[in-house]
């Protein structure tokens, strides 16, 4: 049997539902560590800060270090702290996110007219022809593309909106260059966690409630994939997809002894 060293824990559906911790959660997690894990809290959130959520689960009873929670603008900021190594040279950014996260890019020079990265994230409503125009310049003069993600849709309260896929998708159009993608289930997004721990995929295991992005992703990365039935699970989903996860769990409660008894 495989020995494994990193847990990778999705949060939404899986630690937590809408801000409601799943009983035995906190937990769960306590038991992982005692058990020895290395653990990372995964999340596809761009628009609260790596400060707000740790102050997050923080608060619902979790223990843990900030740089355990891994979103995808805190992997772009591995990525782009490893590019900055490659360049030998201070980088120039423009981060078009949403202004929560801003901060979480502050260590790097700022430059909306010859950036060497554009970082794209969600920024609701402040979406304009202009400022498309202005990342297609800086894109044409050489800056490259970074996409916290590229959703096409999402669901609101009460219907679906265009998400940043849109525009990731126009600008690649435009320029014919292809963006790299940060959130999860993308390789950078893996390998960035992977590289800042120092495993390898095969002594790695995540555990999520979305069989494509979570199960599948991991898989497909060369990890275990283990579905919990809490969050988005849908019994009949899982019935018709060719994805078979390595582990299908209640909820994250099971999780250490699963690991107890099919990994050691
Ligand atoms: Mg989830």
């Amino acid at each position: 049997m495989k020995s494994i060293r990193l847990v990778l824990l999705d949060l939404d559906g899986t630690l937590y539902i809408d801000n409601q911790v799943i009983e035995g959660a906190v937990d769960a997690v306590s038991r992982l560590r005692q058990q020895g894990y290395i653990l990372r809290f995964l999340t596809n959130t761009t628009t609260r800060s790596q400060a707000e959520l740790y102050q997050q689960l923080a608060n619902m009873g979790f223990s843990l270090e900030m740089n355990e929670l891994m979103s995808a603008p805190v992997t772009a900021v591995l990525e782009l702290r490893a590019l900055q190594q490659q360049f030998e040279r201070e980088l120039r950014i423009w981060p078009v996110v949403a202004q929560a996260i801003e901060q979480d890019f502050a260590e790097f020079d700022h430059d909306e007219i010859t950036p060497d990265f554009i970082v794209l994230g969600d920024i609701g409503d402040a979406w304009n022809v202009v400022l498309i125009n202005q990342l297609f310049t800086a894109m044409h003069k050489g800056a490259k593309l970074i996409a916290l993600h590229k959703n096409r849709f999402w669901q609101t309260q009460s219907h679906l909106k265009v998400d940043i896929g849109f525009y990731i998708a126009g600008l690649e159009y435009v320029t014919g260059q292809t963006a790299q993608i940060m959130g999860k289930p993308s390789s950078s997004f893996f390998n960035r966690v992977l590289a800042d721990v120092d495993v390898a995929p095969d002594q790695v295991v995540l555990v999520g409630d979305d069989l494509d992005s979570d199960v599948g992703g991991a898989q497909r990365h060369g990890m275990g994939g283990i579905l919990v039935k809490t969050g988005k699970f849908r019994e009949q989903y899982l019935e018709q997809s060719t994805i078979k996860p390595d582990g299908i769990l209640i909820s994250i409660v099971e999780l250490p002894e699963f690991l107890a008894t099919h990994y050691s």
